[in-house]
């Protein structure tokens, strides 16, 4: 059980830069630094996980306030989608958050790096640096012409996800349903296929999260990169929309691509509710899915902490080791856990954005 302790974490997904956003406080660096009672990922808990890095997302959240109502959710499990957002609003916001990105870096004096290539990710863990890779969760921030993309990845943009669970000009996110299929309508646009060739030619990774069926085939069809859904689980357990069915997995796996298992317990349980109180053996089931779909090289973690309700047995960053425990129990050999816990990431990141 001790020795999962001393594995390190690299995660693809975390909404930590939503949640400090949020708080709209003065001196948000140090609420990260020090640590804040209700944020999940923070430095004190993440040094105590062994989290050693991962995709730190910005969010462009809409304007008029939208929250995921849960207590409708757990009714029908159909939350409506929040209306699309104009380009001002969503540059406002996420410039906003790439600075806190970059706040945070600052007054860290080395304990947070913003990583830019894979060999800076493992210099930061080597040095026992929070690697932060720069993703954004929703393309809403740039515009068709794309002269945006050149701003942002300038900046050290190296992720991307052209949608979040609602519709901007370059395709459509799935609605939150359960139960219910990724098919929910057409694929990219004109603009989201550039977008597309663009993030390959710049070497930014594509993020299927979020995106419908129809959107994930163009990907699919277009993109010279490994096929990487950063935070999502296997439709086959929990009939999710935001969960990847078999199709989907399997082109996953010809493109040597990545799955980051998603802790978030409403896209975990076959009943699809969102539960404190449900256990890590439904993590294991998932991944022991997501290994033979893909393969012992494509899957890994994607916690989705500040995102969503994860099971209490984790409870934040520095629940991460129970995980680990979890993997030796079921019988994962320590070069299997790594290769979830860091290694598979770290691969397909040099594959992806070199
Ligand atoms: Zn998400």
């Amino acid at each position: 059980m001790h020795e999962q302790n001393h594995i390190p974490v690299f995660d693809g997904h975390n909404d930590m830069l939503l949640r400090l956003y949020n708080m709209r406080k003065e001196n948000v660096e140090s609420l990260f630094l020090e640590g804040s009672p209700t944020m999940h990922n923070k430095l004190p808990r993440a040094r105590q996980g062994g989290l050693a890095g991962g995709l730190f997302a910005i969010f462009p959240p809409p304007v008029e306030k939208f929250e995921l109502d849960t207590k409708t959710a757990a009714k029908n499990f159909d939350v409506p989608v929040p209306p699309a957002l104009d380009l001002g609003d969503a540059q406002a916001s996420t410039i906003a958050m790439a600075s806190i990105l970059f706040r945070l870096e600052r007054a860290s004096k080395g304990a947070f790096t913003v990583c830019r290539n894979t060999g800076e990710i493992r210099a930061a863990m080597a040095q026992g640096s929070l690697a932060a890779v720069f993703h954004i969760e929703g393309a809403e921030a740039i515009d068709t012409d794309l002269a945006m993309l050149d701003v942002l990845h300038a900046a050290g943009l190296r992720s991307l996800g052209l949608v979040w669970s609602r519709s901007n000009a370059f395709g459509h996110g799935v609605p939150f349903r359960f139960p219910g299929s990724p098919d929910t309508g057409p694929g990219l646009s004109d603009a989201g296929k550039a977008l597309v060739r663009a993030c390959n030619a710049l070497r930014i990774l594509v993020d299927l999260s979020h995106l419908n069926a129809a959107g994930f085939r163009d990907v699919a069809a277009l993109s010279d990169a490994p096929l990487i859904a950063t935070h999502s689980n296997v439709h086959a357990l929990c009939e999710s929309t935001r969960n990847l069915t078999d199709w989907q997995l399997r082109a996953i796996r010809e493109s040597r691509g990545l799955v980051g298992l998603n802790f978030a317990t409403g896209f975990l349980r076959p009943d699809g509710r969102m539960r404190a109180d449900t256990g890590l053996d439904l993590m294991i089931r998932h991944l022991d899915a997501l290994l033979e779909a893909l393969g012992e090289d494509g899957v890994g973690l994607g916690s989705d902490f500040d995102g969503a309700l994860v099971p209490a047995a984790i409870g934040d960053a520095s629940g991460l080791p129970r995980l680990l425990a979890a993997m030796a129990e079921r019988g994962y050999g320590r070069a299997l856990i790594e290769k979830i816990a860091w290694r598979n990431w770290l691969d397909v990141l040099e594959r992806t954005i070199g």
